[in-house]
């Protein structure tokens, strides 16, 4: 019988988090095994002695951290913040899947008028919690339109005025004749750590956890 409490799992989302997260795994020595795309499997073990990886929905990491599922795992800080992130563990900013959270309008909507005159504003976004209380803050009236993809087409088809959206390169934005009107707040991946994991569990996991902050804080990425 495998000894659970000799056991890591570490909790990782596909997309750009895994591909920004593969080279630190590689410089911890806890690269997976297999090729996740090609294998299609949901757990894999890595090249570190009982230690494997569970990929999931960027959403659901936090909740596998805080039940225990997993004793770690990464997710983007706009997740951390619009579900809550009671009861984990935060020790480190990886400085990956860097972006930003945005008010974008398209380029025909006065967003400063609308403001000014203090019109309700109508605004589509998969960030309810973050986006009310940006508008909440500048004491701006809005509906907010709960969407789970696609935001920019929101504007396009009249759904909304306005979307609160994380952007990069803004290429998406343009494409879609959007500007972004406001700068809500830097978004980038953390660390998430189960508590109890790091008691129990402390003697497996605080190595890794010290391993990848050497190597996010030395710069060698
Ligand atoms: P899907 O796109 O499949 O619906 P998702 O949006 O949950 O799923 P990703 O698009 O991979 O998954 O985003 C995961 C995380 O990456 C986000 O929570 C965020 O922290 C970060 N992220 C999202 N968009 C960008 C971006 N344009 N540039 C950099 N990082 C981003
Ligand atoms: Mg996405």
């Amino acid at each position: 019988m495998v000894d659970e409490t000799k056991e890591i799992t570490f909790a990782l989302s596909k997309g750009r988090i895994f591909d920004e997260t593969l080279p630190i795994l590689r410089l911890v020595g806890m690269e997976p095994i297999e090729n996740f795309t090609e294998s299609r499997k949901l757990i894999i073990d890595t090249r570190m002695l009982n230690t494997k990886i569970v990929l999931i929905r960027a959403t659901d990491v936090p909740t596998y951290v805080k039940y225990g599922a997993a004793d770690f795992g990464i997710a983007g800080k706009d997740v951390l913040i619009e579900q809550g992130a009671d009861g984990l563990y935060q020790p480190l900013d990886l400085g990956i899947a860097k972006c930003r959270m945005v008010v974008a309008a398209s380029v025909e909507f006065d967003y400063e008028k609308a403001v000014k005159l203090g019109s309700r504003i109508l605004v589509a976004t998969k960030y309810p919690k973050i986006a009310r209380s940006h508008f909440a803050a500048k004491g701006v009236h809005v509906n907010i339109i709960k969407l789970y993809g696609s935001m920019e087409l929101a504007p396009l088809v009249g759904l909304s005025d306005v979307i609160v959206d994380l952007v990069s390169t803004g290429a998406t934005l343009k494409a879609n004749n959007l500007i972004e009107v406001e700068d809500i707040m830097p978004i980038s991946a953390r660390l998430v750590v189960n508590r109890t994991a790091l008691t129990t569990k402390g003697s497996l996991l605080k190595p890794i956890l010290k391993s990848v902050e050497d190597i996010v804080s030395g710069g060698s990425l």
